[in-house]
């Protein structure tokens, strides 16, 4: 559809009231007035870029009693997300010329939002990554184990980083040292225990390790979910091609105010103290974090619903992602520059894609927001699978409509697309 939208657009640090026109997916022109057939004024409410979320689990295939490519991209939709890249620990998992194939297949069938598919790197595919990097976003390495992860030994990461370095693309790690983890390991009867099994020496030396083995080396590597003080000070000086991402939940929760359901909180990296959190408050404020993700890695009710020792990790994320950053935005807790530059910006200069921010060239992808309207979010409200959110009860701004390369994704709590219209970037 080609049309000019006006309204209030942020430009160079400010607001102003403007148009943009959109042809083909693409912004044409930002002007002061332009005029179309086809013409959407917003009126006071804010356009801002759509976010876009580098790291999530949609479970498909293998796995798709928890979410689906469908139902994940449909929350990510509704939450202003216009891109996502999937993780390999699936079932089957991503790691093969055959698996990624199939995954992209079924994401191009399923997917609402733009996509991308992550390789992970195992021991066994060292080898083949050049062949496999014509399929995928990108890498995922997981030092240490985590619910479904594959694994790669630590002899092997500097290969593992020689390998991607030559493909050129972004490797995300999942920092936790294994051999710390295997040395911490204890029956664990609460989120506590859970912190003390997987404590942040074990953050700490994954980090370390990885600064090591990516010496002398170019290509991005990014770090996920930093969740420590201690992995903070360790990346404070780090290489340019380094970046750093943190979650929401890491941002939203201190685990001692965590009390009931528990399980429902058993993330990897764990969910640390109030300290850790302003830590990472800090980072973000002073230009020492890159890159919000939602690490949206969804279970059912019912498989988070046992005894804490055996039930999964990883919490639902995707469509709260943005409404929470919004929010805190409103309470200045960060500025519209630092969320827009960490959730649009960074992403897609780290995956080279055409998005991100609203400038002429770039994909049409926005959002409208009243940043007026704070909504309480609750599970029901929500599109995964999984059925409940960490975060019910918090206050979140949603954006009212989303558009994805020029075309009304998410209008009035309607999704307006059909499965499928999401396509496959990054590679
Ligand atoms: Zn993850």
């Amino acid at each position: 559809m080609d049309f000019t939208v006006e309204g209030k657009i942020y430009h160079n640090g400010s607001f102003e009231q403007a148009c943009i026109s959109v042809k083909d997916g693409k912004i044409v022109a930002i002007k002061k007035t332009l005029t179309s057939d086809n013409h959407l004024n917003v009126g006071t409410k804010l356009i801002l870029p759509a976010g876009i979320d580098l790291h999530v689990h949609f479970r498909d295939p293998g796995f798709t009693h928890k979410e689906d490519f469908s139902t994940g991209s449909a929350a990510a939709a509704f939450g202003g997300i216009s891109c996502v890249f999937d993780m390999p620990n699936t079932q089957p998992q991503t790691i093969s010329t055959r698996t990624l194939m199939e995954k992209i297949q079924l994401a191009s069938q399923k997917s609402y939002v733009d996509f991308g598919v992550f390789a992970g790197v195992s021991d066994e595919n060292l080898g083949r990554l050049s062949e496999l990097s014509s399929l995928c976003a990108g890498f995922k390495i997981f030092l240490g184990s985590s619910t479904h992860s594959l694994h790669l030994s630590p002899q092997n990461l500097r290969v593992a980083f020689v390998e991607t370095n030559r493909t050129k693309k972004v490797t995300l790690l999942h920092a936790e040292d294994e051999r710390c983890l295997k040395k911490h390991e204890d029956h664990e009867q609460s989120l506590v225990d859970h912190l003390r099994c997987r404590s942040a020496e074990c953050e700490e030396a994954a980090l370390r390790d990885i600064l090591l083995n990516a010496q002398g080396l170019s290509s991005p590597l990014h770090i996920c979910h930093l969740s420590s003080c201690e992995g903070f000070e360790v990346l404070r000086k780090r290489p340019h091609n380094i970046s750093v991402g943190v979650t929401p939940h890491h941002l939203f929760f201190d685990v001692h105010t965590l009390h009931k359901n528990q399980t429902f909180y058993k993330v990897n990296p764990p969910i640390r103290s109030s300290f850790d959190r302003d830590t990472l408050w800090y980072g973000i404020n002073n230009k020492l974090i890159d890159i919000f993700e939602s690490d949206h890695a969804p279970h059912t009710e019912e498989e988070k619903t046992i005894e804490f020792d055996s039930a999964p990790s990883g919490v639902p994320g995707v469509e709260t992602l943005y409404p929470l950053l919004l929010t805190a935005m409103k309470k200045k807790q960060l500025t519209l520059d630092t969320l827009l530059v960490l959730l649009c910006e960074r992403p897609a200069q780290l995956l080279r894609l055409p998005k991100g921010k609203i400038e002429v060239g770039r994909d049409a992808d926005f959002i409208v927001v009243d940043l007026k309207k704070t909504e309480t979010i609750t599970a029901e409200h929500l599109h995964s699978k999984c059925g409940w959110t960490p975060f019910e009860g918090f206050p979140a701004i949603f954006p009212s409509m989303v558009i994805i390369r020029g075309e009304k994704v998410i209008e009035d709590h309607q999704i307006l697309v059909k499965q499928g219209f999401g396509k496959s970037v990054g590679v």
